[in-house]
């Protein structure tokens, strides 16, 4: 018997995630230097990171010698003063993946269910599949979250829902009246995992307001992250908002010391750098505006997005023979077959130059593939 064989069959099971093409595997594969390769694959910020994280991050490395706060105090003071609640209700993360985790070690088991729409976020299938419960896909309505089948698709064993809006990699949005009307009419014994990575990204009537709305539903855990507007994505911090009583319990499962001192810092300055999030805001509004109307030129659809990325589809059959071409070229975009849409390619908005660097390389692949 082979030690392997004995890991639980779910484990076995699981895909790992993929995650972008680093710029420097690009390089080596090619043998060019990574200068010449721009990378839109992973939603990063294109402007770097927030000036004021930078600066709190290198105070910081003066004292890697000590274990970092474990209760991350200043950072949840910080977040408890910006969005208005208790420190008891936050529970910080090695990025936010580490709190989707969290939830789905706190309220799933073999036996349990957790539910999540099609082309949503691959994340949550492989923290539901890492504790052994079940995922149940809903199908999406033209790319977006069908709220209603999802409640539908709740069972007696349905511990959580996990819903992204803006939805990556779709870009897709829930309103507000919708989202409510989901959370008055879900079982409150059920957990709704309201992800909002691309939140700052949304214009301000667009957002839900969600953190309001903890104080109504004891069952709602909102998510957020400083990997994207934020700049901090190598760092790894993000966190969760909820109920003191679901806030404690995923506070006990969590390793003492996840958020390390130098993301501690970082995210706590982070807060407070408002310009640098309006100038992120503002060049993916303009990048965005390039990208469509780029795409409009070449005849290419696209997902309409509310996020920092953008899917568009290729003519059927050409979305791999495009991407290899696009890596070619040193224009590293992310393909989303495993999202259930495999003549898509998911291209993050970056600089102005990147994104027209992007539309030419396209150009070029399209006719070759033609
Ligand atoms: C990028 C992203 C996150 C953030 O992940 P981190 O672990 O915080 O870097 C969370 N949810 C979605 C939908 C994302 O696209």
């Amino acid at each position: 018997m082979n030690l392997s064989d004995l890991a639980p069959e779910y484990i076995r099971a699981i895909h790992p995630y993929q995650p972008g093409k680093p710029i420097s595997e690009l390089a080596r594969e090619m043998g060019v230097d990574s200068g010449s390769i721009i990378k839109l694959a992973s939603n990063e910020n294109p402007l770097g990171t927030s000036p004021l994280a930078l600066e709190a991050m290198t105070r910081a490395l003066g004292e890697t010698a000590l274990y970092p706060d474990g209760n991350g105090f200043e950072l949840k003071a910080a977040l408890s003063r910006r969005y208005g609640v208790t420190s008891g209700q936050i529970v910080l993360g090695n990025g936010s993946n580490d709190v989707l985790e969290l939830a789905a070690r706190v309220f799933l088991k073999p036996g349990a269910d957790a539910i999540y729409s099609q082309h949503a976020f691959a994340v949550y299938p492989l923290v539901i599949q890492a504790v052994g419960a079940t995922g149940i896909k809903v199908p999406a309505i033209e790319y977006g979250h069908d709220l209603d089948g999802m409640l539908e698709a709740v069972t007696p064993e349905t511990r959580i829902v996990f819903i992204a809006n803006p939805n990556n990699p779709t870009g897709t949005l829930l309103t507000p009246p919708l989202l409510l009307r989901f959370l008055q009419h879900i079982s409150p014994d059920v957990l709704v995992v309201l992800d909002e990575a691309y939140n700052e990204y949304l214009p301000a009537t667009a957002r839900s307001d969600s953190i309001a709305w903890l104080q109504r539903f004891p069952n709602l855990l909102v998510t957020r992250t400083f990997s994207k507007a934020y700049g901090m994505a190598g760092i790894r911090v993000g966190f969760g908002l909820a109920h003191t009583d679901v806030a404690n319990l995923m506070n006990r499962v969590r390793q003492p010391f996840n958020v390390n001192s130098i993301a501690l810092a970082g995210a706590a300055a982070a807060l407070d750098d408002t310009a640098f999030v309006r100038r992120t805001y503002a060049l993916n509004q303009a990048g965005m505006l390039q990208l469509t109307m780029g795409l409009r030129q070449l005849g290419i659809e696209y997902i309409p997005s509310y996020g920092n990325f953008l899917s568009v589809r290729l003519p059927s059959g050409t979305s791999r023979a495009i991407h290899e071409s696009l890596l070619r070229q040193g224009v590293i975009v992310r393909p989303i077959g495993i999202y259930d849409m495999p003549d898509h390619l998911r291209v993050t908005v970056g600089l102005a130059s990147e994104n027209q660097r992007f539309l030419e390389s396209l150009n070029t692949a399209l006719g070759e593939a033609a």
